[in-house]
């Protein structure tokens, strides 16, 4: 079936990655749908098919971080052990590349509980903060910081056209399923000049993002910079390092518009590594199954309970004894996920006979090696990565 890019609409004849129903999604719930991935040859971008009525799943559905205020995604561990969590490290950030001028308003849409927002105005008080999403569901979680008529849900008001200085949107645009409409849309809400700050999954630096099925866009920085030029703002900076896995990227409302500069090669590559990605996840699904009936009845845990781990305990649960997660982020040990405990490495019980590593293939080997109780003599260790 030919699809359209979602950033240049350039017709794409063929997936490059299939695989059967179910899809995961990044909420580690499963979806009755195929995983189809197209790869964009004109501007470098890969995606995602269509989700099903995809309205209802992020009004009823997607309820990110909504469980209690205490629970926030862990992105790296400071070399002191402690986990640094990810709103802390986006509102460092966001305030860091914004660069806010003093009494500034600013808007986070798709904000969730907005809880990176929050965290800026606690450093910046002078600052005046807005909250856009498409859910009800957060408004207890805005009210007592942000004023009601600065909360708005569903719809934007028209009153907030050309009326933001800057605006953040966290981990929203991979999710949307026009992104050169969804960016006008921002643009249209900055004063002229303003600035708007987006972060969004780098699929190239973690491979897993490829088959998140909510994910319908994999942007490249390629893909990211034609989709901001089409869409009437000049990119100033992407940041690749200031988040493991992620694009942080700063982009200004401009009032003529934005040339298109289309760099061949920049494209080429990027379409090629969406394609060895691809080429990653075929092999990975192959090396599992094999792997499941090798291991049939023995006792196994899973190390990571993020997507690489749910994904995996889909795929061998039917054959192994599959008894544990394990996850070094303290917030998740003593939980459960899918029925199983989450515990910490250490606490690997001594009959378990097989680990499956489930985290991202560009950083699993380091993460085991680290891990004195996966050194156990005896005790054989499942990679997805050849
Ligand atoms: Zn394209």
């Amino acid at each position: 079936m030919t699809i359209a890019c979602r950033v240049c609409s350039t017709p794409i004849a063929e997936a490059s990655y299939e695989a059967s129903a179910p899809a995961l999604t990044s909420m580690m719930s499963f979806i009755d749908i195929p995983t189809l991935t197209y790869v964009c040859d004109e501007c470098g971008h890969a995606q995602c098919a269509d989700l099903p009525d995809i309205d209802s799943f992020y009004d009823t559905t997607y309820r990110i971080s909504l469980e209690s205020d205490d629970h926030d995604q862990i992105f790296a561990v400071a070399a002191d052990g402690n986990p640094i969590y990810r709103t802390d490290h986006q509102a460092a950030v966001g305030l860091r590349l914004l660069d806010l001028p003093q009494g500034a308003s600013i808007l986070d849409y798709g904000a969730g509980k907005a809880t990176t927002l929050r965290k800026m105005c606690l450093a910046r008080p002078d600052l005046h903060p807005h909250v856009f999403d498409v859910s009800r569901d957060y408004m207890p979680a805005w009210d007592g910081w942000v004023a009601r008529e600065n909360q708005s849900t569903y719809t934007v008001p028209e009153s907030w056209a050309g009326r933001f200085d800057a605006i953040i949107s966290h981990f929203v645009i991979e999710h949307v399923a026009e992104p050169v409409s969804f960016l006008k849309t921002l643009r249209g809400l900055l004063v002229p000049d303003g600035r708007l700050l987006l972060s969004m999954p780098d699929v190239a630096a973690n491979p897993g993002d490829m088959t998140v099925a909510d994910h319908l866009n994999h942007f490249s920085g390629a893909s990211l910079k034609r989709a901001l030029q089409l869409a009437g703002l000049a990119l100033e900076t992407i940041d690749s390092d200031a988040f493991p896995g992620a694009f942080f990227a700063v982009a200004r409302r401009s009032e003529e518009p934005v040339a298109i500069d289309s760099d061949r090669l920049q494209i080429a590559a990027a379409a090629d590594k969406a394609r060895e990605i691809c080429a990653f996840w075929k092999q990975a699904t192959k090396r599992l199954d094999s792997a499941a009936k090798q291991f049939s009845g023995k006792r196994a845990a899973v190390y990571g309970s993020g997507f690489y781990g749910s994904w995996i305990c889909s795929r061998i649960e039917a054959d192994v004894d599959f008894r544990a997660f394990l996850d070094q982020n303290p917030k998740l040990q003593g939980s459960t996920h899918f029925n199983r405990p989450v515990l910490a490495p250490a606490n690997l019980h001594p009959d378990v006979d097989v680990v499956f590593v489930g985290l991202n293939p560009l950083k699993a080997r380091a993460a085991v090696a680290a891990q004195t109780a996966l050194q156990r003599p005896g005790l054989d260790i499942v990679w997805i990565e050849a």
